[in-house]
Order: structure tokens, then sequence, then C-alpha cells
């Protein structure tokens, strides 16, 4: 059974939660200050969705939100820090998670 995201609503195609990306997110910023306590900030918002709408591939973990609409809100909220480097993560994962993010 394919569960459905919190925010969205769609089906749980790509299920890696919030967990499992941010620490891939976290290599890639890791060199950069203020998008890491952006992304800090973000991930313990994130963290409180604790619906369990799925499972992670990775770790087994509950997922209540899905890749996409993790991705879309913390694009915006790294686009206030540092817009260009917005735009990299943007490209950067959405090869990642394959489908792009829904732009709404
Ligand atoms: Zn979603
Ligand atoms: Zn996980």
């Amino acid at each position: 059974m394919e569960g459905r995201c919190t925010i969205c609503n769609e089906g749980i195609t790509n299920p890696v939660c919030i967990k499992c990306l941010d620490r891939g997110i976290r290599v890639w910023v890791w060199d950069r200050p203020e998008l890491l306590k952006r992304l800090d900030a973000f991930t313990k918002i994130f963290s409180e969705y604790d619906e369990e709408n799925s499972r992670c591939i990775l770790c087994k973990g509950e997922i209540a939100i899905c890749a996409h609409c993790y991705c879309w809100e913390l694009y915006k909220e790294l686009k206030k820090a540092d817009s260009r480097a917005a735009e990299g993560f943007l490209e950067h994962f959405n090869y990642d998670i394959k489908v792009p993010c829904r732009f709404s």
C-alpha cells in the first residue's frame, strides 16, 4: 500500500524520510553555515509531522510528507538566505528525486 503525503496528498512514490533526506542535504551544505542554520531549523519543523503515511526505504523510519514537498519547502527557505545556492540545491537534488518538485 502506498501512503499519501500530509501536505500535498499525493502518493509517496519515492519513500525516503526527512532524516535520510536531511543527511544527504547536510553533506551538500556543510561548508555553508548560513544554509546549514536554515536546514537545522527547517528539519526541526518538519520532523513534527509525525503521521506515518509510509516507511522509508533506507532506514524504515516513518514518513509523513513526500520528498517533493520537503525539497520544495526547503528550496523556498534556502532562497531567503542565498537564492543562487537555492537554485543549485534544486538542480542537485531534483536529480536524486528524479521527478521535479511541485511548483505551486
Ligand atoms: Zn507532498
Ligand atoms: Zn530514512
